[in-house]
């Protein structure tokens, strides 16, 4: 915790006065031009990889970026809510939804039932990509496992570009063009972002 309380008294002091103008004028409302969803992930950060500031992404974060299917519920959905609010209230211009490499998430997807013992709703949640583990092992077999898994984080990526038109009011401004849609996949270790090309069906280097 000690780090943690170094960096918040570091911030104000520093960083915070390079951009004091910028805080100022986000005081009183925000507007986002993207919605970001990603992974968890602590080796995820969507500001640091598209060099964006505070204001500018609206920011998803759950196990292995996944975007619920569109239900009605009386439940409590934290990300169907954000999604709610950056489309209909933000009106963010771009959904991106952006997988990486070396997934824990996705690789619990393969994992056994002893191991996912402690994860209860993590188990729970990943029953949303069920599918995509499907998809995949009619690719490749269980052996191999690298490419199994950049294809299951490739894939499940994929998937939620499709889940995201699920809901009624993505569809709508997709339609109209008024909201684009993206699927990334991020390399941990080259800091690559590779887009999904939908004609081609592959992801592509962004450059
Ligand atoms: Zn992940």
């Amino acid at each position: 915790m000690e780090k943690l309380l170094k960096g918040i008294v570091k911030f104000r002091e520093t960083d915070f006065k390079e951009h004091r103008e910028l805080f100022g004028k986000l005081s009183k409302e925000q507007n986002p031009h993207t919605l970001f969803i990603g992974c968890s992930d602590s080796r995820l950060i969507p500001n640091l990889i598209t060099r964006t500031l505070p204001g500018e992404l609206f920011v998803i974060r759950n196990i292995a970026n996944i975007v619920p299917p569109y239900r009605d519920s009386e439940e409590y959905l934290a990300t169907t809510s954000a999604i709610e609010y950056a489309v209909n209230i933000l009106n963010v211009g771009n959904i991106v939804v952006c997988g990486h490499s070396n997934c824990g998430g996705c690789k619990s997807l393969y994992a056994s039932e002893d191991e996912l013992k402690a994860l209860p709703h993590t188990r729970k949640w990943l029953e949303l990509a069920a599918k995509v583990k499907d998809q995949v092992l009619a690719k490749v077999s269980e052996e191999e496992v690298d490419k199994r898994e950049w294809m299951t984080e490739q894939a499940n990526t994929v998937e939620q570009l499709k889940n995201l038109l699920t809901y009624p009011f993505i569809r709508e401004k997709v339609q109209q063009k008024t909201l684009s849609i993206a699927a990334w996949y991020y390399i941990i270790e080259t800091g690559e972002v590779f887009i999904y090309n939908t004609q081609s069906a592959l992801f592509e280097l962004a450059n």
